[in-house]
């Protein structure tokens, strides 16, 4: 996954900046004082709170500068000291499943500012009622139609043994 590998991803300096335009901008952009060894490809997280991202960031690996709305939307809703602390009281392999639900959730109280996600949860829960409903009407149906196609086939066989009997007369 990106994020591991964002992680574990050992820190390389100039070399890996001249591969892309972006970066490279970004990095000349910086005040020539500051070390080569601090800069680092913001991550979308710190972009928006505007401060220095830095390879140990707990952030980055969840917020990539490719995605800024998540970060921005989630930041809004939960505010990012209470993302960061949610995230410091969880195993890390729970962390990204975190962020894409806190993520899933700010999006849709953004959406919804009365039920947020409680909207969405009981309207399908409104849906699995109705289809069970029309389930338990299906097979209802299908248990009548059974009962009458076996009177039918009783009724038949009953005819044939008064036809047969009849002919043995
Ligand atoms: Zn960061």
């Amino acid at each position: 996954m990106e994020y591991t590998d964002h992680t574990t991803r050992p820190f390389r300096a100039s070399t890996h900046f001249s591969s892309s335009s972006t970066l490279l901008s970004y990095s000349s952009a910086l005040p020539p004082s500051l070390p080569r060894t601090a800069v680092w490809s913001p991550c979308a997280a710190c972009r928006v709170l505007r401060r220095r991202c830095t390879d140990r960031c707990m952030l980055a690996p969840y917020f990539p500068s490719s995605e800024p709305l998540n970060f921005i939307i989630a930041h809004r809703v939960f505010g990012a000291s209470n993302i960061i602390k949610s995230l410091q009281e969880l195993p890390e392999s729970k962390r990204a499943d975190a962020v894409s639900s806190m993520v899933y959730e700010a999006n849709m109280r953004i959406r919804d500012p009365v039920y947020g996600c409680a909207g969405a949860i009981s309207h399908l829960q409104n849906q699995v009622n109705g289809l069970k409903a029309e389930l338990a009407m299906t097979q209802a149906e299908l248990l009548i139609m059974q009962s009458q196609q076996q009177q039918q086939i009783h009724s038949a066989s009953v005819w044939e043994d008064i036809n047969l009997s009849s002919d043995w007369k």
